[in-house]
């Protein structure tokens, strides 16, 4: 591992360790790296899995996603475990024996109300399970004492498809990718018509292409296991049950574009399934299909390393990524260039996704034409869908493109649908008008994101929840985002709260599409979607809180100035504004 990589490790380390990353920790970190102190601190405050005062000896991070973690009361168990613990949200204990805050979806829709407590996901939380927790932490019971059931996390897997019925073992994909050689395993994939899983839906041959053709000293190819998008938990499953085929598809873009080494991104939240990934590299390398001379190809080496994220939703946007695995902030860069041409360390890159490289893997294995019988003549193939809110079963669907959102919605058992949000906050909201779209790149594309809602939910609460996640997750680096984001929820907060006037909602508009037009990358371009389909689609559910006047104040204006009076001695009646005019 370069200084880079090991930095992010070192930290996740030190913050496991000491439950905090100090100061003095940075200075020296810094030092044994030969890095800048300052990129040292700029990286511990970046990344939200660092801290820089002590959490507590049980550290328990709540899902606040909006699919499940509101749902079954979610906001009350989290409200009652603050209560039994005596610590309040957001602090940790003065005798430091806990800490409780909220995090973003933690990829855990289908077993939600669920958290995280020292990196291991905890699920299907109820109350009588917070009280156990409770009683538990103040025993200082380690976890491993706590009842397994608590912590097992089920793959969910109601429809099988293309991907998840057909069986490969490992090297299947690799001798074939041999046998057709690279020119005819490139074919083979662009024949395919595959387009990238993540939401983008880029051509995968062609960025393999691109890559190949691109000049540098070396090349690499990078998994994007940052499955961070709200309501989506597909890649869970698929780095837990098959990530012998992911990390095969790595090994044969390698094969294709010239790479040596590999990274896996894995999202900070997934970090419990690393040592399952650990192994799973282990026994590739003994059986000669990663490392050298890959089945017995003398000039084919290439292999996999592992880098564990921290936190930062935005690293699932690929060149934020890119900087996130060189020991940066992960601040989305300027494009182009493009990763294919200057990528990790300025060298051509590939970055696709889990479900991407799993089904390159099964491409070289198949042939294209076995992908190419299901879907639509745009989107080839089958998609994996991340099944959650308000349904009978939450979980995994695998489905040929082209499916209607009805059928989907009568399959998982969804009834009195009010809305569906396809491909996660940054994708698309549905009313019941839209039931009959397809699920496609040239219509609803996702990347696998599928949260359900019933008539029960307030729309405005969600399209709320959804704005507050993006004014946090906003790296801050452009002004559009960074200001924009918090506008939005700003307006979003008035409105909720029953002040907002019909001007609030052109406001709203205005400022959604200002951020959407003029923010610097994937982020903002798409973080007012909600708010802007919700003012198309489900108007009334603004309407209906508005107040009856035309402008109303935040504040009240006389009252605002009683510190301008007093430092300016003028507080005869004068200073004061006529009653009414406040
Ligand atoms: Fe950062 Fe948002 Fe700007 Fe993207 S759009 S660079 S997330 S501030």
């Amino acid at each position: 591992m370069t200084e880079h990589l090991h930095l992010l490790h070192i930290l996740h380390e030190l913050q496991q360790k000491h439950r905090y990353i100090s100061e003095k920790s940075i200075c020296e970190v810094a030092a044994q790296l030969s890095l800048p102190v300052s990129q040292v601190r700029a990286v511990v405050a970046f990344y939200a899995f660092f801290y820089s005062t002590p959490c507590g000896h049980y550290h328990i991070l709540f899902s606040n996603c909006t699919s499940c973690g509101y749902r079954a009361g979610g906001t009350d168990l989290l409200r009652l475990l603050s209560q039994k613990l005596s610590v309040n949200i957001g602090q940790t204990r003065k005798d430091e024996q806990v800490s409780i805050d909220e995090t973003s979806c933690i990829g855990m829709c289908d077993h939600g109300p669920s958290l995280l407590i020292n990196g291991v996901p905890l699920v299907h939380l109820d109350a009588e399970k917070i009280e156990q927790m409770a009683t538990l932490i103040e025993a200082d019971k380690p976890l491993n004492g706590w009842p397994p059931a608590w912590f097992h996390v089920k793959d969910h897997i109601y429809k099988r498809g293309l991907l998840l019925d057909s069986s490969l073992s490992a090297g299947d994909g690799l001798r074939a990718t041999l046998t057709r050689g690279r020119e005819g395993t490139l074919t083979e994939i662009i024949q395919s018509k595959l387009r990238g899983r993540g939401g983008a839906g880029f051509s995968t041959g062609l960025k393999w292409r691109l890559c190949q053709q691109a000049a540098g000293e070396a090349h690499y190819v990078v998994c994007n296991a940052d499955e961070g998008e709200p309501g989506t938990f597909k890649d869970r499953m698929l780095l837990q049950q098959h990530a012998d085929a992911l990390c095969e598809g790595m090994t044969i873009c390698a094969y294709v574009i010239g790479a040596y080494q590999g990274f896996i991104y894995l999202r900070g939240e997934y970090r419990y399934l690393l040592p399952h990934l650990q192994a799973t590299l282990m026994h590739r390398r003994k059986l000669g299909l990663l490392g050298t001379a890959i089945l017995g190809q003398t000039e084919f080496d290439f292999d996999i390393d592992i880098v564990v994220g921290a936190g930062a939703y935005i690293c699932g946007e690929e060149s934020a990524l890119i900087e996130s695995l060189e020991g940066k902030p992960g601040i989305p860069r300027s494009r182009p260039p493009f990763p294919v041409a200057h990528g990790y360390l300025g060298q051509p890159t590939v970055v696709n996704n889990v479900e991407t490289l799993i089904a390159a893997t099964h491409i070289a294995c198949k042939g294209s034409a076995w992908f190419t019988a299901l879907g639509t003549p745009a989107s080839t193939g089958s998609k994996l869908l991340s099944i959650s809110g308000d349904c009978a079963a939450p979980g995994i669907y695998e489905y040929p493109f082209g499916i209607t959102i009805q059928q989907i919605l009568d399959e998982c058992g969804a009834v009195n649908v009010q809305a569906v949000q396809v491909g996660g906050p940054a994708g698309t909201l549905l009313d019941q008008t839209a039931f009959n779209r397809q699920l496609a790149f040239e219509d609803v594309g996702t990347g696998g994101s599928f949260m359900i809602f019933n008539q029960e939910r307030d729309i405005l609460t969600i399209i709320h929840q959804f704005a507050a996640f993006f004014a946090h997750e906003s790296c801050g680096f452009c002004t559009p985002c960074r200001v924009g984001t918090i506008l939005l929820k700003q307006g979003l907060d008035k409105i909720m709260i029953g002040q907002g006037a019909r001007n609030d909602m052109a406001e709203l508009q205005r400022v959604s599409e200002l951020v959407r037009r003029y923010s610097h990358c994937g982020l903002g371009h798409t973080a007012a979607n909600p708010i802007l389909d919700g003012l198309q689609y489900f108007s009334q559910a603004f309407e209906q809180r508005l107040t009856p006047y035309d402008f109303t104040a935040r504040f009240k204006l006389d009252a605002a100035l009683q510190e301008a009076r007093q430092l300016t001695r003028h507080d005869g009646k004068e200073a004061h504004l006529e009653q009414g005019q406040d």
